[in-house]
């Protein structure tokens, strides 16, 4: 391999036309983070890269990193595993693409977060195999601001006070990040009014790895108060609304 040349598996997240045969493709790589890399006749038929580089696939590849520009050129893409967007229904799909849409707005090239590769890896397994995708989703969105540094201490107040399941009166101050008991609460700061109960399911979804039984799954407008939450923090760091939200039905 050449000097510049570099190897690492990556999901594919994002495709645009660069000429009549090729494409741009930005990968989120393990290695290296997010990488834009030509792909030379990508858009032929029998083009070297054939199916390997779909959008949302797995694969292995090998790129020539051109430090002068952001524009690597893409070498080899071996098809590691490809996302069945059938196997489910569309909002599985959709899902899918809110995946790709947050590792590629929220990620800088050449900064890897091998983690965060590893969780949205299995995350899209877990979307081609579970019936309901939104806790899965919801993890999700708690890994990446995570792994961001951004992901605020659901457990207690800033003044120490500790969330119990009968509270009322908690908020969460979406510019500062930090959550806020009753005697604490900011009235000037844009805050989303929260119960002991949603923080408790929240606790429990980001610390739990394997499927919640049933009579432990938080009610439906439990999940929808929680991605409403993990969606207003997400938008504040974007300074923006994620486009893939307004197609995700929680
Ligand atoms: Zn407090």
């Amino acid at each position: 391999m050449p000097a510049d040349s570099r190897k690492s598996e990556a999901i594919v997240i994002r495709q645009t036309d660069f000429s009549e045969s090729s494409r741009v493709v930005t990968f989120y790589t393990r290695d290296f983070g997010k990488v834009s890399a030509l792909a030379k006749g990508a858009k032929r038929l029998k083009g070297a890269f054939e199916a390997a580089i779909d959008l949302l696939n797995q694969c292995q590849i090998v790129f020539l990193h051109k430090s002068s520009t952001n524009l690597d050129i893409l070498t080899e893409a071996k098809l590691l595993s490809r996302f069945r967007a059938t196997a489910r229904d569309v909002h599985h799909y959709y899902a899918a693409l809110y995946v790709a849409e947050l590792l590629e707005s929220l990620s800088e090239p050449m900064d890897p977060h091998p983690h965060w590769y590893d969780a949205a890896a299995e995350t899209l397994r877990l979307l081609e195999t579970t019936a309901d995708f939104r806790i899965t989703i919801l993890r999700f969105q708690m890994r990446t601001l995570d792994e961001l540094g951004l992901l605020p201490d659901f457990t207690q107040c800033q003044c120490g006070r500790l969330v119990e399941d009968n509270d009322q009166g908690w908020s969460m101050w979406i510019q500062q990040g930090v959550l806020l008991c009753s005697e604490c609460r900011q009235i000037e700061a844009s805050t989303r009014p929260l119960t002991g109960r949603v923080l408790m399911a929240l606790r429990l979804l980001q610390t739990s790895t394997v499927s919640l039984a049933e009579d432990q799954t938080p009610s439906s407008e439990t999940l929808r108060i929680i991605q409403h939450l993990l969606t207003a923090l997400i938008s504040q760091i974007l300074d923006r609304r994620p486009r893939m939200l307004a197609y995700l039905k929680f």
